[in-house]
């Protein structure tokens, strides 16, 4: 059991926007004011043993906190900046993030903040603070007593009771929200302590010297990467009427269980069209929990002679946000390919 260690430096809590901070409006819920002041309020009902055990923490409010379904990658590119830019001052950062793209911004943060030297944690809640019921108060205590254990260096999901590498991290049904499909959970509460469980820790080879990778975002936040998931009876017009487009860079298809498509020539041919013009391609499973090897069927050899990257056992969030962190840097479409097949983040 790992113990839980403080440092001198108060760890950050950001809050970004989600259920979390909503209250009620005419139009149904939305990010509300002074988020900072509710919080404390609600912590200070803890009983007080488990108060004095917090780690010491400050909150800063985004101007405009957001319904994470309007978040874009400009907008994981600015959180990302941002916790760049102040970790130093901090023992580790909680972000308070709307559940319904927490599992992409984990991603990409993931990929931004390589080389990770401390916690991120990061989490939401299914009910507001202070409505009943709510689980955002423990979720919140979950996050801060992980965001201060120095032995955790990456980015991770809070919530449930639970911590997940964030970049295999996926929303689900419930108030358990998260799962992640491939990895066991980095730690979990036992009583009212946070446990890490080392050996499921990114290892120092792993995640290799503190190299962030900030790249601008800005240029393919407006679907430039683009998300397809093939259904019975997809046709090659429909595939190329997304793809031909020029302002398509790259694209995640979503495809049958261990990496199978139509062996369609004319769909084939649209994929090996795209990726001949430098898009970057790349297929995951629309099977939850399924893995992608092309070519171990033959149904499935004609997706990689056409170009297209296997993503293994990549959640689409994570090979999602990694198409659009390898399409953003300055990269040829060789180094691109290459680093799109290694682990980088532990997310494969
Ligand atoms: N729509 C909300 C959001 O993602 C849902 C949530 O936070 O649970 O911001």
């Amino acid at each position: 059991m790992a113990s839980l260690s403080l440092s001198d430096n108060p760890v950050l809590v950001l809050y970004v926007g989600g259920t979390i901070g909503m209250v009620e409006t005419t139009r149904g819920l939305a990010p509300g004011p002074d988020f900072s002041c509710r919080l404390r309020a609600a912590l200070a009902r803890l009983p007080l043993a488990r108060q004095a055990s917090l780690p010491d923490f400050v909150v800063r409010e985004s101007a405009q906190p957001i319904d994470s379904s309007g978040a874009t990658p400009a907008d994981w590119q600015r959180l990302g900046s941002e916790i760049a830019g102040c970790l130093a001052e901090h023992a580790g950062v909680v972000v308070l993030h709307g559940t319904d793209t927490l599992a992409w911004s984990a991603s990409s943060l993931a990929f931004q903040l390589q080389g990770l030297d401390r916690p991120v944690v990061i989490t939401g809640a299914m009910r507001p603070l202070g409505a009943d019921g709510s689980d955002a108060l423990d979720n919140v205590e979950l996050a801060l007593r992980f965001a201060a254990q120095p032995l955790l260096q990456e980015v991770a999901v809070a919530f449930d009771g639970r911590l997940l590498r964030g970049v295999c991290s996926r929303k689900f049904g419930g108030r358990e929200a998260f799962v992640a499909p491939h990895y066991p959970p980095l730690g979990e509460r036992v009583a009212d302590d946070a446990v890490l469980f080392p050996a499921r820790l990114l290892t120092t080879q792993q995640r290799g010297a503190p190299r962030f990778e900030l790249a601008d975002y800005a240029g393919l936040a407006n679907g430039d990467v683009v998300r397809l998931t093939l259904w019975p009876g997809i046709q090659a017009w429909q595939l190329e009427a997304w793809l031909a487009d020029e302002r398509v860079k790259g694209a995640l298809l979503e495809v049958w269980g261990g990496g199978n498509a139509p062996e369609d020539p004319t769909l084939l041919g649209v994929l090996a069209r795209a990726s001949g013009e430098g898009k970057l391609l790349a297929a995951v499973s629309q099977c939850p929990g399924s893995s992608v090897a092309l070519g171990r069927y033959a149904a499935g050899l004609g997706l990689a002679e056409a170009g297209v990257l296997s993503g293994d056992a990549m959640t689409p969030e994570a090979a999602y946000t990694k198409l659009v962190h390898l399409l953003a840097q300055p990269l040829d479409d060789a180094e691109r390919r290459r680093r799109f097949l290694t682990p980088l983040v532990g997310e494969r």
